[in-house]
């Protein structure tokens, strides 16, 4: 009977699937992460491993599951957690789950975008307060959206989504993609921007969904930031290293630009130095596709993906080298 190990609890049907697939199946007993050594450990003797963005899929990875390996299927759509080439070289097949996050991500893309915009984490904290003011016209001003511009750097499923929601608010939508996308443009009328720059100077809030790549890096830095407008927002939920978070919280301390909503940091769980601190940045802890909907559908495809690679068919969802 083949081995199905699933590193992590997950919710919706995605076990049971693998499990009335006639496998064999060992799910993590731990809701956390697990420790480099209890991973390796863990994993040994696998067919196929259901695993999350929290574990590194490298060469010692593959090595410690052995053999048998055919298929691992990442619990994410981003993928900045496998050696591709890795995986290649042992002919294990790589999937992720696109898709059926992407109005989760998005519509979190816009919370963001809406809380800082509107102070939502000050307001809430003002009105907890005891004394907070019955009504001031001058407390806690904001920035409308309607009629702003929307600067949406990397428009694949995720950017395109969030483009439609800024144009159904009224706002002028940009773009920056390495590939330019006319039917998206004249279906929504979006504009694209030849240079991440031209976007960053136009834009009043920039949201980023590009994938963490070498090419990716660091994309949002010092200068960058410094070419965006002082009242600004800059929104990540895309992956932390985008962003140089240093090259942030100095640009957030010193007024650079107005404000940031941050669902990913460069190296989870830690922030950098003085983030903590600004009231103007609203942060939530990687909980981008954290809906029912998009976490249960992630399972269940990434459950698909592995029945599909041990019954010997092409996967659903497989991720290109
Ligand atoms: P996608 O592949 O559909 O879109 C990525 C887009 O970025 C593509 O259009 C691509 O051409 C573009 N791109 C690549 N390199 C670029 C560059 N240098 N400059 C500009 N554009 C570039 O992916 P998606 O499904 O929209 O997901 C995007 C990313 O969002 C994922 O890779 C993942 O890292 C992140 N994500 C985060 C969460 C979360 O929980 N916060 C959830 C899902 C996805």
């Amino acid at each position: 009977m083949a081995k199905v190990v699933v590193t992590r609890k997950i919710p919706g049907n995605g076990v049971r699937m693998l499990r009335d697939a006639g496998f064999e199946v060992a799910v993590s007993p731990h809701d956390r992460v697990l420790e480099r050594g209890e991973l390796l450990n863990f994993i040994q003797g696998a067919d196929g491993v259901l695993c999350m963005l929290t574990d590194k899929v490298d060469e010692e990875f593959i090595n410690a599951v052995g053999p048998n390996l055919k298929i691992v299927a990442n619990f994410a759509v981003g993928t900045d957690n496998f050696n591709l080439p890795a995986l290649l070289s042992h002919n294990v097949q790589a999937t992720n789950t696109p898709d059926v996050l992407t109005e989760a991500v998005a519509e979190h893309a816009f919370a963001l975008i809406m809380a800082i915009t509107r102070r939502i984490a000050e307001a809430d904290k003002l009105a907890r307060s005891g004394f907070p003011p019955a009504f001031g016209p001058e407390v806690l001003l904001g920035m409308e959206l309607k009629g702003k511009t929307l600067g949406v750097l990397g428009l694949g499923r995720i950017g395109s989504r969030v483009a439609e929601i800024g144009k159904s608010m009224g706002m002028d939508v940009i773009y920056y993609d390495i590939k330019q996308n006319a039917d998206f443009e004249a279906k929504v009328g979006a504009v694209f921007k030849s240079t991440p720059e031209d976007l960053l100077k136009e834009a009043d809030v920039v949201s980023v969904h590009v994938p963490l790549l070498d090419s990716t890096r660091h994309l949002i830095n010092t200068d960058r930031l410094k070419m965006m407008k002082p009242t600004a927002y800059l929104v990540n939920t895309s992956r932390g290293p985008v962003v140089d978070e240093v090259a942030l919280v100095e640009a957030l301390k010193n007024g650079t630009i107005k404000g940031a909503g941050l669902d990913v940091f460069e190296n989870e769980p830690n922030h950098a130095p003085g983030l903590d601190e600004l009231t103007n940045v609203v942060m939530t802890p990687h909980i981008a596709s954290a809906t029912i909907e998009a976490r249960s559908a992630m399972g269940e495809l990434a459950a698909k993906n592995i029945i599909a690679v041990l019954s010997g068919q092409p996967p659903l969802t497989p991720v290109k080298v």
